[in-house]
């Protein structure tokens, strides 16, 4: 019989295993989470050794596993694996100190954040999170070095550990919690099952419960990407998507530097925030090296590319994350803008790869895209080379890239311009559109309500600026042998009389030289707020932020017929001639969108139809 040694621990760890045991009360579970990444990293380990020449191993042909073995009888929990094992050495050395320069920052994060288990893991103190559930643990371990014997460490995780030799120990490490009372369901094995699905289900190596492989989905990111067939992608997806449906895009990359990424991403073929009208989580899971680190990591992508599903396995992860928190840390910054610019340009090339494919695409997922634009300033263009709008030139129901929309300008266009508008026909019928028409020149139709917002925004895009229909200063030339309808002293005259007509409604009357068909139209003062875009502040609960409406100016067409006979019934019959303006007017306001109750016209429009009527 082998002595017993004891040992006491280094009075970093006690003071660890206090905070551990005491102050962790959420989150137990992760326990098993650490250990089988322990096992799977011990595997890993004798895995390369394996490949490493001239290096001689214990047992080399036994198969690297991993096995969780419960029994609620005996209320323990045991887990082994075949890895590379301790010696008496190294359990001293790894279970007996602070070897980890992370496990000192760890203690000192967890002085500030209480019970944010989430930590353990992250600071590579994950062995002691035994002791959350277990009043004693023994672990039993060989080294996989030939001329080494077997080792037990035992431990109630408060004054210290005993160890024992023990000479007929296979390779690896067997690891045994004694379960304490309140935590005894943990030897249940239907638990530890759905444990093991949610937190290890990626882990490399077999995982057998009570004799039975679990983890059935292979990591497949770490695959290469030839062995890998359309179906495992989208077994892959449904199971971390919970989705019914196969994924519309998928980008399987890896990639060496600036960091070591391997990732596999999805776009959903449905986005649920249109059905369910609330916000949805970003479902990206952070590994590193098929071990769940976070899942649904926040930080790891930008919120407006919440719609992706996926996994991202960073090697780089470990040893710079134990210095930091995760959250804000330079790593993390640094994973997210690689990850950001990857995407952009994976959803570039299916834009040209399939242009139909990727219009199915924009109306499900467009309006996060869009928020990318309105929030987050660094990568506003790349983003706006993703959106899609309908426009003048485009079919009904297709649309156009603004990197399009320019390549048709004609030389004399110099900006891009915008109208919103209920539908495509209201935009067509729009006097804004009018001298556009005119001339030639493409208008892009907005009728997602967010896009008015979204292009102001912008700003410009590839140099041109975005400038909205109703304020651009665009004019139809008249050619010099084609006089207009009414003179310019009688449109002086009209205008006047039309400006008082409208009391303080309107700011100027003048005659208009970009009406075609229209009689006359409002246009909105010059960096005034939109109509469209004091309806999304009003949306958005803002309205302290939207101005005072602005006072239009009142444009008339002095070729239009109404206008000529306006200006003759001024003279005969002024009241009718006011009720006309006035009706223009309101006609215009609805034109463009800026009255908020059209009901309110109908009874001068009435009084107007009354007069109208040969009497009988
Ligand atoms: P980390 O895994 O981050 O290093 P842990 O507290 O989980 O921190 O483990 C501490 C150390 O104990 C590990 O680095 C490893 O050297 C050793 N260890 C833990 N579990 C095993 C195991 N199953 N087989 C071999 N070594 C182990
Ligand atoms: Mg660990």
């Amino acid at each position: 019989m082998s002595k017993t040694e004891k040992h006491e621990f280094q009075a970093e760890i006690a003071q660890l295993l206090e905070i551990v045991i005491h102050s962790l009360y959420t989150d137990k579970e992760i326990f098993v989470r650490e250990l089988i990444s322990n096992a799977a990293d011990a595997n890993e380990k004798l895995q390369f050794l394996q490949q490493t020449a001239g290096t001689s191993i214990l047992d080399p042909q036994k198969s690297l596993g991993i096995s969780v073995t419960t029994d609620d009888g005996a209320k323990t929990i045991t887990i082994a694996d075949t890895g590379i094992g301790m010696t008496q050495a190294e359990l001293v050395e790894n279970l007996g100190t602070i070897a980890h320069s992370g496990s000192k920052a760890f203690l000192e994060q967890m002085k500030k954040h209480q019970n944010d288990a989430h930590l353990i893991g992250q600071f590579g103190v994950g062995f002691y999170s035994a002791f959350m559930v277990a009043g004693q643990v023994t672990v039993y371990t060989r080294s996989y070095r030939p001329d080494e014997q077997g080792w037990i460490w035992k431990s109630d995780g408060k004054t210290g550990y005993e160890l024992e030799a023990a000479p007929d120990l296979e390779r690896g490490t067997r690891i045994v919690l004694q379960l304490s009372e309140d935590d005894k369901d943990f030897s249940n094995g239907y638990k530890i099952e759905q444990i093991i699905k949610r937190y290890s289900n990626f882990v490399s190596f077999p995982i057998e419960l009570n004799g039975k492989v679990v983890n059935t989905i292979q990591p497949l990111w770490t695959k290469n990407r030839s062995e890998i067939t359309n179906d495992d992608y989208s077994e892959f997806y449904k199971y971390i998507a919970h989705d019914m449906d196969a994924p519309r895009y998928r980008l399987h990359f890896n990639a060496d530097a600036p960091l070591a990424i391997r990732a596999v991403l999805f776009v959903p073929e449905r986005n649920t925030e249109l059905m369910t009208m609330s916000r949805q989580e970003g479902e990206v899971h952070l590994y590193c090296k098929r071990v769940l680190i976070t899942p649904k990591a926040k930080a790891l992508l930008p919120d407006w590319l919440r719609f992706l599903k996926g996994v991202v396995d960073s090697e780089d992860l470990p040893l710079n994350i134990s210095r930091e928190t995760m959250q804000d840390s330079a790593l993390m910054r640094k994973l997210n803008e690689v990850l950001t610019k990857r995407v952009l340009k994976w959803l570039e090339e299916e834009a040209t790869q399939d242009a139909e494919a990727f219009t199915k695409f924009f109306a499900q997922h467009g309006h996060c895209l869009k928020e990318g634009v309105a929030t987050d300033w660094s990568h506003r263009e790349a983003i706006a080379k993703l959106l899609r709008f309908s426009s003048s030139f485009t079919e009904a129901g297709k649309v156009t890239s603004l990197a399009d929309y320019i390549s048709r300008m004609p030389e004399a266009q110099k900006e891009i311009y915008f109208l919103s508008a209920s539908d495509r026909e209201a935009a067509l019928a729009s006097p804004d559109y009018e001298v556009f028409r005119e001339k030639g020149w493409e208008v892009l139709f907005l009728e997602d309500p967010r896009d008015e917002f979204v292009l102001e925004h912008l700003h410009a895009f590839d140099g041109k600026n975005l400038v909205a229909a109703a304020k651009a200063d665009v004019k139809i030339e008249r050619p010099s042998d084609k006089p207009p309808g009414l003179g310019a002293e009688a449109v002086k005259e009209l205008s006047e009389f039309l400006k008082e007509a409208f009391a303080e409604r309107v700011g100027e009357v003048r005659a208009s030289e970009r009406l075609v068909g229209s009689p006359a139209a409002v246009r909105e003062p010059e960096g005034a707020m939109n109509a469209s875009m004091r309806r999304m502040m009003k949306m958005m609960g803002k309205e302290e932020l939207s101005q005072a409406e602005p006072k239009p100016d009142f444009e008339i067409n002095p070729d239009h017929l109404i206008i000529q006979k306006l200006d003759g019934l001024r003279r005969s019959d002024a009241t009718l001639a006011k009720q006309v303006g006035v009706q223009l007017l309101e006609n215009a306001m609805v034109a463009a969108g800026l009255t908020e109750d059209p009901r309110a016209m109908l009874g001068r429009l009435n009084k107007l139809l009354e007069k109208l009527l040969p009497s009988s």
